[in-house]
């Protein structure tokens, strides 16, 4: 049978469940998983660890070079982690206080350049399935499958808000993280240089009322179509 290789883009909202779609279909296919917002929470972590101002652009530009973001994937447990400069940061990087900042960080069009560039070096040899906010309009403009993630803020926030208390997080409460949702999309909409947005050829899943496995079964239809064309 033809097997075509492809490559997968994942767009939405913040928490609409990109992650948890991209993870599982990377694993169905036995494909790589690139979860680009981690690449933005490492710069916005560097960024607190040197000390510098979230406005203080030209530091945060500066800081760049000595950045090595990288992934380290289980696949016997289905597991990810991040790594900046070979120190696992996957749980630092889910904290508050980084999805406070990380949205003016990724607005500054150096880091973007910085980072879509190693996207895109890294999907060149298809079989990847990257979630973000500009991966179907700007790092993979001609991935074969591009979906676009939307769903309830109330839902997502407390989609979001479950996580965090699984992972031990105190002192939080579901409307403090209603409001960063809602703030980062506000921030993601409205910035010049690759605002979220669907691309044109995406297809919008709207998982406000599917469960995760009805949400897996509606993309691995669409997969399937591509990756087996005739
Ligand atoms: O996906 P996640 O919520 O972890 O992304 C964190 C932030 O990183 C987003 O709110 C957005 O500001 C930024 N981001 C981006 N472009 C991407 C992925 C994430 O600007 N492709």
């Amino acid at each position: 049978m033809n097997n075509k290789r492809i490559n997968i883009a994942i767009d939405g909202y913040s928490s609409c469940g990109k992650g948890t779609l991209a993870k599982a279909l990377a694993q169905e296919l036995g494909y790589l998983f690139i979860d680009s917002g981690a690449m933005y929470r490492a710069v916005a972590y560097a960024t607190i660890q040197h000390r510098i101002a979230v406005d203080n652009t030209s530091e945060i530009i500066k800081l760049l070079p000595s950045l090595n973001i990288s992934f380290d994937y289980n696949s016997e447990n289905n597991y990810y982690n991040t790594f900046l400069n070979d120190v696992n940061i996957e749980y630092a990087i889910r904290t508050m206080a980084i999805s406070n900042i990380v949205s003016p960080i990724s607005k500054i069009d150096e880091v973007r350049t910085f980072l879509v560039a190693q996207q895109q070096q890294i999907a060149l040899n298809k079989c990847v399935v990257m979630d973000g906010r500009d991966i179907g309009t700007v790092v993979l403009p001609k991935a074969e499958l591009k979906l676009f993630m939307i769903s309830k803020a109330e839902i997502r926030a407390q989609r979001r808000y479950n996580e965090l208390l699984e992972k031990g997080t105190k002192n939080i409460t579901l409307a403090e993280v209603l409001e960063n949702l809602n703030t980062r999309d506000m921030q993601d909409i409205s910035r010049a240089n690759s605002p979220l947005k669907a691309a044109t050829d995406a297809i919008i899943i709207d998982n406000s009322e599917l469960t995760k496995q009805e949400q897996f079964d509606m993309a691995m239809g669409l997969v399937r179509e591509r990756i087996f064309p005739f």
